[in-house]
């Protein structure tokens, strides 16, 4: 018999549409930020609503990096971050000489634990990012009450979470300062590399747009399309290049599109791994408090309990053995040598998001997985649990 393929991780699910699109930008001429973009930025601020505005950049590292800047954060300001979270959220933070500080999280849902973030203020504290781990939501209202009482700004790291709603309510719609979404390849949809910055205020709007391509008060369309000389143009800051171009607005538009059906197909998927594994020796993930509340499901993260007799990296290269790719969610940020070493944090400061870290393993999920697929996965952990 045939050996199955290789049933990887994560796979992004472009259809036609995109790649008509994409073809489209290429033939337009048009290649770099420009109407492609300006749609897709107008698409996105109308899916999140609540009269919302969208700036689309070629990350959400360069989101973040942007929203940080344009709320004011500087040398020497204290911005805390959880410490179960990918590196991106803490180094932004050091791009602008502020310094990330680590804080543990829920034992349950592993989002940034808002006791832990009241502890970690001090009177350099500026800001909060809280990230909603696989795509739950955070306990938004108590982390903005935090915020409000100590003048903290908040920036949502929401690079899992789209879309996800808290209490009813869409995240980028919450009262935040800011929230960064991503596209990168394996997020819930993707433009190959690219993020989304969203937010009411129109002062941080208008500063991430200036910042986003080179502090320029114009950027190439809007000269290319107006009535004044189209080659003047004034730079009032010295900012970055994090502008997307229209090849990768031209996936996103129809990514977006079909946003909502993906996320029923992760809800889908996730109720039958929760149905289909549950009385193994699991910790399976957290759900929204209110039953009502989406969960993005980017990630479907288990926990192996002790009596499952099988340790987190074993059972990985097990699942290997069976033609599976797992991942790991996160290695914390007090485990990498940048932030361990630069700041001196200890596995004992964060106890819960060092035991998550050691029990953890993220089952593939997404929406290119057949049934067949998802049959494959649960058949490979139950055997290797019940081994
Ligand atoms: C993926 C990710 C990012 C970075 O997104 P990019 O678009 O790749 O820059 C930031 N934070 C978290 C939690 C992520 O998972």
């Amino acid at each position: 018999m045939a050996e199955p393929k290789f049933l990887p991780f994560a796979l992004p699910d472009i259809g036609e549409e995109e790649i008509a699109e994409v073809v489209d930008a290429l033939r337009s001429g048009w290649v770099t930020t420009g109407p492609k973009t300006k749609q897709f930025e107008a698409d996105f601020a109308a899916f999140i609503g609540d009269g919302v505005e969208a700036i689309a950049v070629n990350s959400a590292t360069a989101g973040l990096h942007l929203a940080l800047e344009a709320v004011g954060i500087g040398p020497g300001d204290e911005v805390i971050v959880p410490t179960y979270t990918f590196t991106a959220t803490a180094e932004v933070v050091r791009y602008l000489g502020a310094h990330p500080v680590c804080v543990d999280v829920d034992p349950v849902t592993f989002n940034i634990s808002p006791a832990a973030i009241r502890a970690a203020i001090t009177p350099k504290t500026r800001a909060i990012m809280p990230v909603h781990f696989a795509g739950l939501a955070c306990e938004m209202d108590e982390i903005v009450a935090i915020a409000r009482e100590h003048n903290l700004k908040v920036i949502e790291d929401a690079a899992h979470a789209l879309p996800t709603t808290y209490q009813g309510k869409l995240v980028g719609t919450l009262d935040s300062d800011v929230t960064v979404f991503s596209f990168y390849a394996n997020k819930t949809m993707t433009t190959g590399e690219g993020g989304m910055v969203v937010s009411k205020n129109r002062d941080i709007i208008a500063r991430c747009k200036v910042m986003r391509l080179h502090g320029i008060s114009r950027d190439a369309f809007d000269r290319y399309v107006s009535k004044t000389p189209a080659w003047y143009y004034e730079v009032v800051a010295p900012g970055f290049k994090y502008n997307m171009p229209d090849i990768a607005a031209a996936i996103g538009i129809h990514q977006l599109k079909k946003i909502g059906a993906f996320r029923e197909k992760r809800e889908a998927m996730a109720a039958r791994y929760d149905a289909e594994l549950a009385g193994l020796p699991l910790i399976l993930p957290a759900r929204p408090t209110l039953a009502s509340d989406a969960h993005a499901w980017h990630l479907y993260p288990v926990r192996l309990k002790p009596e499952a007799g099988v340790g987190r990296d074993d059972f990985i290269a097990q699942m290997a053995e069976r033609g599976i790719g797992c991942s790991v969610h996160f290695i914390p940020l007090h485990r990498h040598p940048v932030w361990r070493d630069g700041y001196g944090l200890r596995n004992v400061d964060f106890p819960v998001a060092d035991a998550a870290f050691e029990a953890e393993v993220t089952l593939p999920l997404y929406t290119k997985m057949s049934d067949a697929d998802q049959t494959r996965v649960i058949a490979a952990v139950r055997g290797i649990l019940s081994a």
